[in-house]
């Protein structure tokens, strides 16, 4: 099994000073994150369950009096240093990763918080486009280093919605709450049990190697050029079943209800949506109560349906996605789905730690043999939140 881990506080650091020249006032972290379950549950206002994972993105920064934001990545070298003014900043006025950062700049100056120029140095052991939330990951580290830089009075849930707010009106990503809550809000060995209506949190036990378990992380590493069409047309098809069955949203129809507010729709279509998003509000609220219960190992199951309603009602799976489930159920997994929006991106495996090697073997085999390229398998612990790790002189 491949990790992934492999810069630090002090790798960012020296970054940061080889990049400006001087040392920085101090190195913020902020996780990626894998969703339990719960998908597609957020663009209908229900309920997810992600982790933390201990992959990070880190920010090496300091303060600047004149107002300039420097931006500068190891990931996207090649673009080199982004020299903004925040006086500047607008949506679309940014193209190409900084929008990330500068939109997160941008979202908290809005917002009235006393944020000023910063230079900043970014590092990333979250794969990008993985369906693992780096950019997530990179707001909310942004977002932690320039409102600790100037002492700039923020909780939590609220960076979270601002970093959101940066992703969705200057980056341009339609994107619901819960990449960003899981990065500011997971804490170690929980899950995080949102409600994405009204944003109230739950930390839910969630320590696999308590109970002799495993989750294992399969990122494919293909995305396919449908995701961004598709995910437009999935929010639009729930929105008109949210109508049809005059809700607000789609998770205001009880699972109780289902079948008979599945009678009530004419269109196949969004029939077939409205049945994964209703039922998979039911396996979020099922595994919590497992988690919360000590049972985890009774969650694998709700997970391999979980991606039968992704892959057959909602059809946002493809055949990496499906392969990876499949072997690894075949191999011994207690469950598998795919994990993200689909069409490529991760699937995650609930294991016994004895089979965790010969599942991701298998996956890793059956890959290959299929021609696909290689994947990226890794155990996932449920890692902590966004925090400084190294304080300037450290
Ligand atoms: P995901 O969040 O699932 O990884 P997204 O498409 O939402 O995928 O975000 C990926 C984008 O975020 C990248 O294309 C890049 O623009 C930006 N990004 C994320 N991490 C970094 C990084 N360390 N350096 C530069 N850009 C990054
Ligand atoms: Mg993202």
């Amino acid at each position: 099994m491949t990790g992934t881990v492999n810069s630090t506080a002090s790798s960012t650091a020296e970054g940061f000073e080889r990049a400006y020249g001087y040392a920085p006032e101090g190195v913020w972290a902020a996780p990626g994150r894998v969703n339990l379950i719960g998908e597609y549950t957020d663009v209908n206002e229900g309920h997810v369950l992600p982790i933390a994972l201990p992959q990070c993105t880190r920010a090496a920064a300091s303060a600047r009096t004149d107002g300039v934001l420097r931006l500068r990545s190891r990931e996207a070298a090649g673009a080199g240093t982004a020299e903004l003014s925040l006086a500047a900043l607008a949506p679309g006025r940014v193209e190409g990763w900084a929008a990330y950062p500068a939109g997160v700049a941008w979202a908290l100056r809005e917002a009235g918080l006393p944020v000023g120029g910063a230079d900043v140095y970014v590092e990333s052991d979250v794969p990008a486009g993985a369906g693992l939330s780096s950019s997530a990951a990179l707001e909310i580290a942004t977002a932690l280093a320039l409102t600790e830089l100037y002492g700039a009075a923020c909780d939590r849930p609220a960076l979270a919605r601002l970093a959101q707010r940066a992703e969705n009106a200057f980056v341009g990503v339609p994107c619901g709450p819960m990449d960003q809550t899981a990065s500011a809000c997971c804490t170690a060995g929980h899950a995080l049990h949102l409600d994405t209506r009204d944003l109230a949190l739950r930390h839910v036990p969630f320590d696999l190697a308590a109970h002799g378990l495993r989750l294992l992380v399969v990122d494919t590493r293909v995305r396919h050029a449908l995701a961004d069409g598709a995910y437009a047309a999935r929010r639009a098809g729930c929105e008109a079943g949210a109508r049809a069955l005059g809700v607000r949203a789609l998770r205001d129809v009880p699972y109780g209800e289902l079948d008979a507010a599945l009678a009530r729709l004419a269109d196949a279509g969004v029939r077939r949506l409205v049945r994964h998003v209703v039922s998979e509000g039911e396996r979020v609220r099922r595994v919590v109560a497992l988690l919360a219960a000590g049972e985890p190992r009774a969650a694998g199951p709700l997970l391999t349906a979980g991606h039968a309603s992704l892959r057959d009602d909602f059809a946002v799976s493809c055949p990496e996605l499906d392969l990876a489930v499949a072997v690894a159920n075949e191999a011994g997994a207690l469950g598998a789905r795919m994990t993200g929006a689909g069409f490529g991106g991760s699937a995650l495996a609930l294991v016994e730690e004895t089979a965790a090697e010969a599942v991701g073997g298998a996956v890793t085999a059956a890959f290959a043999a299929a021609g696909h390229r290689s994947p990226r398998v890794f155990a996932a612990v449920a890692g902590g939140g966004a925090r400084r790790v190294c304080r300037g002189g450290e």
